[in-house]
């Protein structure tokens, strides 16, 4: 085991229902139930617990890469123990547990929480290219006086890796003075209308085309993305988003052995019956297949 079991809490944690060992395992999961920056719907705090749930009580078979997710070797780490009111602290051992994840050669899923949990995997894995999957650029610099908020988490990660280490795909609610910014510096994105309008063969060849030169890709999805009809339990939800297939079947083509980690943000599951958590643990079943390790 790496040494992180020091942050985690001790339930019992089994997503998708079953568990490897850690040692032979390729695909390390954890969960961090932090909401603490939350602005408009609190509640992602309860992702973590939700998506195992859903996990557990769905079939594993994916017909997209006709590989069985249960014949993965996977590790549930179990959930964070996340400090409530201390950001910093709390990505700071987002940061050391995807770092013993990495160096003990596994791939970290991190299961949030809200999206800010990003920035502890890109202050840990150095030298990549983030794609981020969002309604939302969270460029702003700061959010009601407060640099470390989820509406500023990927202008945080840029400022670890560089403006032109992060891709935005889906995005479609901004304002003025980001989109700007955005504009100003060259920040490469696709919005939900362009995805809609092009299509998974050329959207996804445009992001294969963006990666290129990348050698380390890591994958960051706030479900806010996904139209809130099929993913309502969000903190904040933005109509006109896109379909859960169009993402996944865009995913497909783009996803290669250069992605070393990824990380599912934002599911609030008090605000619909289940549903955004179920299409959460969906996706991480698929996306899992997607990066099958020989
Ligand atoms: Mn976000
Ligand atoms: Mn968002």
């Amino acid at each position: 085991m790496p040494h992180i079991p020091f942050y985690l809490d001790d339930r019992p944690a089994y997503f998708g229902g079953f568990k490897r060992d850690y040692a032979e395992s390729d695909f390390a999961l954890f969960g961090v139930p932090f909401d603490g920056t939350s602005s408009y719907r609190p509640g992602s705090r309860f992702g973590p617990d939700a998506i195992r749930e859903a996990s557990a009580n769905i079939e594993t078979w994916s017909w997209r890469t006709g590989t069985d997710f249960e014949e993965l070797r996977l590790h549930d780490l179990g959930n964070l123990a996340v400090v409530h009111g201390d950001a910093g602290e709390t990505i700071r051992r987002v940061g050391d547990t995807v770092e013993d994840i990495v160096s003990t050669r596994k791939i970290p899923i991190m299961v949030g929480g809200e999206h800010l949990m990003t920035l502890g995997a890109a202050k840990a894995i150095k030298g990549c290219t983030f794609v981020s999957f969002d309604a939302h650029f969270d460029l702003r610099d700061e959010y009601l006086s407060n640099r470390l908020s989820h509406a500023c988490v990927m202008r945080r990660v840029m400022e670890e890796e560089g403006k032109d280490r992060v891709i935005f795909c889906g995005v479609r609610a901004t304002f003025g003075e980001e989109l700007r910014w955005v504009k100003e510096n060259g920040i490469k994105f696709m919005t939900s209308r362009d995805l809609l309008r092009e299509g998974t063969k050329s959207s996804s060849s445009w992001l294969r085309e963006a990666l290129k030169g990348s050698e380390k890709v890591y994958i960051t999805i706030d479900m806010d993305v996904i139209d809130p009809s099929y993913a309502p339990g969000v903190g904040n939800p933005e109509p006109e988003g896109i379909h859960p297939s169009l993402l996944l079947d865009m995913l497909q083509e783009v996803i290669d052995e250069r992605v070393v980690g990824f990380d599912i943000v934002e599911v609030a599951p008090k605000y619909d019956m289940g549903i955004t958590a179920l299409l959460a643990s969906k996706m991480i079943f698929e996306i899992c297949t997607m990066m099958k390790r020989k």
